[in-house]
């Protein structure tokens, strides 16, 4: 199996074959072996419909620890409707993965509900900035131990003036945990956002 030789778990291989994936994509083929691998940061020019979802997620529900209830990772994405639907794609990836919880956060919907569903015990937040700030300042989640955040399509997030949002949040976080950010294009302010927040990113290009 292809999905086995990148270094996907049993679990996941087995998700995968569930999904009917036969054969990586290329941005997944770059990504996942160098994530497994090693604690690193990452930018990722890559397209959506490339299979990007999967690129990220399955490492990160490789690398976390389903034993800990503790919120470990943080996934950033411009829009409620790419929020859900990175969350309906962890949820597919992770189903056997005994103990991991995956949670979306974004404007729109009842904040109470989000919190609580944080507070039963979410290793992952898939977030909105706006929300995701707001949730942050009322002290309702604490991103403050995680190991690993995703900024996904960075260059569309910038687009609709989440700049200031995202450097509060990321300063929220610890310095200690692996950046992985996704991007179609590379703009200025993405390159800042890299700059600033990341250290030594490995460069890949889909
Ligand atoms: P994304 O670019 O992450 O939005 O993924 C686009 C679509 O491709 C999603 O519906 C995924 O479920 C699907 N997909 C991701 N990886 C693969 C793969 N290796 N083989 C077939 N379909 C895939």
């Amino acid at each position: 199996n292809k999905f086995e030789q990148l270094g996907l778990n049993e679990a996941l291989v087995k998700a995968v074959n569930d999904l009917g994936f036969e054969n990586p994509s290329e941005v997944q083929e770059k990504a996942i072996p160098l994530l497994l691998e090693k604690d690193t940061d990452m930018v990722a020019l890559a397209q959506t419909g490339t299979g990007k979802t999967a690129a990220f997620g399955f490492p990160l529900i490789q690398k976390l620890d389903p034993e800990s209830r503790n919120t470990q990772a943080l996934i950033l994405s411009p829009t409620r409707e790419l929020c859900l639907q990175i969350t309906n794609e962890i949820k597919l990836y992770s189903k056997y993965v005994k103990g991991l919880h995956t949670v979306a956060v974004y404007g729109g919907a009842s904040i109470n509900d989000q919190a609580r569903e944080i507070k039963r015990g979410a290793q992952i937040i898939v977030a909105t900035p706006g929300r995701m700030q707001d949730m942050i300042n009322r002290g309702l989640v604490d991103i403050s131990k995680i190991d690993f955040c995703v900024l996904d399509e960075a260059d569309e997030m910038l687009n609709m003036g989440f700049y200031d949002d995202i450097v509060s949040i990321l300063s929220t976080t610890p310095d200690e945990k692996s950046t992985w950010l996704f991007s179609a294009t590379m703009p200025q302010e993405v390159a800042r956002i890299a700059r600033e927040f990341m250290r030594k990113p490995l460069e890949i290009t889909v």
